[in-house]
């Protein structure tokens, strides 16, 4: 007899929508978290009077009230619609490079084509074609790539995806390049590959035209109470509908027994029954430490060796004593870089030398309750990878986080120069921060990296062991919308699972 149909280890994006799925479907779910917190990445943390947003800077898929996209379905099977508060970014972002380009966009999709063609008119159709293409690729990614990966039939996938199809194992560089001419409108339409870490020359084309569709249609978002109130929403649902959930509560082994899943023993010791288990965690973590096989299956240590460790983050979050105003902000979300050399921002990425490249938020331009009254709430955000962290020695970590972040802040300066005048509280976050909270391989915080050679045309579900499932940045793209949907996904695969093992009577 099983105490629970399924377990899920890990309460960020992906592990909340699948157990509050799971729980919902009418399967008895335990979810388990080692944090005293759910979200993972979807958190925040206080210091002195300002609550600080971990992670998210915009919410994609979301759509408006009238034009609603696929979050909003998402989130209502979930039952969290009603219970956050969605605050819509109007412009999708500024590209300030000092003394080359300042650039603004708008968050909406006639708006982008417009100042795209006011800015660049010798480029005018060629801007017109490439867009209608961004958003070709992005309907099919969302609307039927997923059903023609199913079918496991090429021909299926060729004539329902045609377009994923011819430009899935192409560098968002080689495409661009192919468009356009000038460098300027090249750097600033491909400004989002800084979302994700890996420059035009490697990143998929479709990861890039997904992103600036998804944004300017259906615009970037915030949530109301920053992402960890929809966290809190989701365990709120999961609870409604009946889920059990422990924090501070560790999965330390997942348990076989005739090589399908039947338990988990948690880190005080305790071992609990189930017939599946979600784990949220990463696929080197879940198969090399928890399994209790003594080594992972082949076709998963085949999957993980063909796998490059995605990028992680050095954050710095500033509670400022003035308002977005006094300090000279006009949108949001700014990308600042030194350059517009796209392969120097990544080589910095890899090195502790100068940022060359960043991201800029202020939460409160758009919802003045994301600070207090007169202040400001910023955050800057420069990708890493987390390799160039681990050789920092113990006794020269707090130095060369704080030097690195100076650094940060002089480039950011150099856009905002009042800003460290303003400083009241702040907080720095590197790679090794991201491995201590959410216990990810080099702090990786988008899973694996998403290059040309690991198109989502390659990515197959992790399967090799009966009744244990993967669900996270580390099985499809990283990123919100990603892991909430990943994690909704992977609930109705569990669901089919169980339905015809007899465990669960009304899905
Ligand atoms: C600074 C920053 C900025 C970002 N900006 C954006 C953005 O603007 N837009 C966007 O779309 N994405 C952004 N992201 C990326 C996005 O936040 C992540 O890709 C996504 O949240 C990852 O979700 P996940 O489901 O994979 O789980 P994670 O957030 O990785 O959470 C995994 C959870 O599992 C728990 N866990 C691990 N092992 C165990 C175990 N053995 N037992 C129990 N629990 C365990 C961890 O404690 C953690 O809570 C950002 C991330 C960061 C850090």
């Amino acid at each position: 007899m099983h105490q629970y149909d399924a377990v899920v280890i890990g309460a960020g994006n992906a592990g909340l929508t699948a157990a509050t799925a799971l729980q919902r479907g009418g399967s008895k779910t335990l979810l388990l978290e080692k944090h005293n917190i759910p979200g993972g990445c979807a958190t925040s943390f206080v210091r002195g009077e300002f609550e600080f947003e971990v992670a998210l800077h915009q919410l994609s898929g979301l759509g408006t009230a009238e034009k609603p996209f696929i979050m909003r379905k998402v989130f209502d099977t979930l039952g969290v619609l009603d219970k956050v508060e969605f605050i819509q970014e109007h412009s999708l972002y500024r590209l300030a490079v000092p003394g080359q380009v300042d650039i603004t966009l708008p968050a909406s999709w006639s708006g982008l084509k417009r100042t795209l063609v006011e800015l660049f008119p010798a480029e005018s159709d060629a801007i017109g074609r490439f867009l209608k293409l961004c958003e070709t690729i992005c309907l099919e990614s969302f609307m039927t790539l997923p059903q023609a990966r199913r079918s496991g039939s090429e021909a299926t996938l060729k004539s329902m995806c045609p377009h994923y199809v011819e430009y899935g194992f192409q560098s968002a560089k080689a495409v661009i390049d192919s468009f356009f001419s000038d460098h300027t409108l090249k750097t600033v339409i491909s400004a989002y590959w800084c979302y994700l870490g890996v420059p035009p020359s490697q990143i998929p084309f479709p990861d890039l035209a997904v992103m600036i569709y998804a944004y300017a249609a259906f615009k970037p978002w915030h949530i109301k109470g920053g992402s960890q109130a929809m966290s809190n929403a989701l365990v709120e649902s999961f609870l409604e509908a009946g889920g059990e959930v422990r924090f501070n509560c560790g999965a330390e082994k997942i348990l076989t027994e005739n090589g399908a899943v039947c338990g988990v023993t948690l880190e005080s010791g305790e071992t609990v029954r189930c017939k599946a288990v979600v784990s949220n965690a990463s696929p080197l973590h879940t198969f090399n430490e928890m399994l209790d096989s003594e080594q992972p299956p082949l076709a998963i240590q085949q999957d993980m060796k063909s796998r490059r460790m995605g990028t992680s983050a050095v954050v710095i979050y500033m509670g400022l004593d003035c308002t977005p105003q006094e300090l000279g902000v006009t949108t949001a979300s700014s990308f600042i870089y030194e350059t517009m050399d796209d392969e120097a921002i990544y080589r910095s990425m890899n090195s502790l030398e100068a940022p060359m490249g960043g991201m800029f938020t202020c939460y409160n331009f758009e919802d003045p309750d994301c600070a207090p009254a007169g202040k400001s709430q910023v955050v800057l955000v420069c990708l890493q990878y987390g390799d160039v962290w681990k050789d920092v020695a113990a006794e020269d970590y707090a130095a060369t986080k704080y030097a690195f972040a100076e650094r940060l802040i002089d480039m950011v300066a150099k856009v905002y120069p009042k800003l460290r005048e303003h400083i009241e509280e702040v907080e720095v976050a590197t790679p090794l921060t991201m491995m201590r909270y959410l216990n990810t391989p080099s702090g990786a915080i988008y899973g694996f990296r998403q290059s040309t050679e690991d198109s989502a045309l390659l990515r197959e579900r992790l399967k090799g062991v009966p009744g244990l499932y993967m669900a996270g940045s580390w099985t499809g793209m990283g990123g919100f919308q990603p892991t909430y949907m990943a994690g909704e996904s992977t609930a109705r695969a569990v669901l089919k699972h169980l339905k015809k093992a007899g465990e669960v009577q009304h899905v």
